[in-house]
């Protein structure tokens, strides 16, 4: 199955929602970060959330970014989402290794410590809008559902996962966002929330072969489900030469110097996909110019 996105409403309009399935842009970025099994869940649940949070957007160019930073050993992940179903996203420090938490499961609370979450929508404006709130368990779909209640006070059920092969390539991985507008009645909001409390995981709807429609019909096809909207989704970067080289002119006088010292051509990773660029020699001392 390829991913993608399906955007849905239910109980008349009284409820909005979103289910992604992202395996195939979460093993892209495990292979392109060589991410451990920790981080991989980490970025792949980041990306779901961006991914649907993307879609939420209003205008063609707006950008929502979201970021994660905390005092555990992973310090942060960010990804990258647009309205047209293109995510990106990084770790600092992609290589963390953790024990399994007291559940079983791959513990991105625990890579993550305390710490906070940041919603960045980039609209055009001179400033972008910026929410930020502690993290609550570092997991990503409590961190997020606990944003948009804060911060947008818009309740909402997130859940987002991520499932490893034993050989660590991703299995499965996706989430849902359900979303309930002002105007939902008590009994509806009653009649979710038991619902809700009987799903299994993210993961587990994905891995019994459950498509993202199926999933939103397990959690809302008793409220009238209507799905409104379909959108293929990827891993997607927007780099090319020019910003690598604006990075490597960054990286100061001094060290350039000492690389064309060398006399040895180089070549600098995006730090987002990772993808390599070369620079001769030559191109070095033209960069050099603009160093301060
Ligand atoms: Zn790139």
């Amino acid at each position: 199955m390829s991913d993608y996105l399906v955007r849905a409403t239910a109980a008349n309009a009284q409820i909005r929602a979103f289910a992604v399935t992202s395996r195939e842009l979460t093993e892209f970025a495990r292979k392109a970060h060589d991410t451990s099994p920790v981080i991989t869940a980490a970025l792949g649940r980041l990306m779901s959330g961006a991914l649907m949070m993307g879609a939420m957007t209003k205008n063609d160019t707006d950008v929502i970014t979201l970021q994660i930073r905390g005092v555990g050993p992973a310090k942060g992940i960010t990804a990258t989402a647009n309205g047209h179903g293109e995510v990106n996203g990084y770790a600092l420090f992609p290589q963390v290794i953790l024990p399994a938490n007291d559940k079983g499961k791959l513990d991105v609370g625990g890579a993550m410590g305390d710490g906070y979450l940041r919603v960045i929508k980039d609209m055009g404006l001179k400033d972008p809008y910026v929410g930020t709130v502690q993290l609550q368990t570092g997991e990503i779909g409590d961190d997020l559902t606990y944003y948009f209640a804060h911060s947008e006070q818009t309740p909402s059920s997130v859940g987002v996962g991520v499932l490893m092969n034993k050989d660590n390539t991703v299995r499965q991985a996706g989430g849902f966002i359900i979303q309930l507008m002002p105007f939902i009645d008590d009994e509806t909001v009653t009649r979710l929330e038991e619902k809700l409390s009987t799903i299994s995981s993210v993961t587990s709807i994905l891995d019994a072969g459950n498509s993202p429609e199926e999933m939103l019909e397990i959690l809302l096809g008793d409220f009238g489900l209507e799905i409104t909207d379909k959108m293929d989704v990827c891993f997607k970067c927007h780099c090319d030469k020019e910003r690598v080289e604006k990075a490597l002119i960054s990286v100061g006088r001094k060290e350039l110097s000492d690389m064309i010292a060398d006399g040895e051509p180089i070549e600098m990773k995006c730090q987002i996909c990772n993808k390599a660029y070369n620079f001769s020699v030559d191109e070095l001392k033209k960069l050099i110019k603009y160093c301060k």
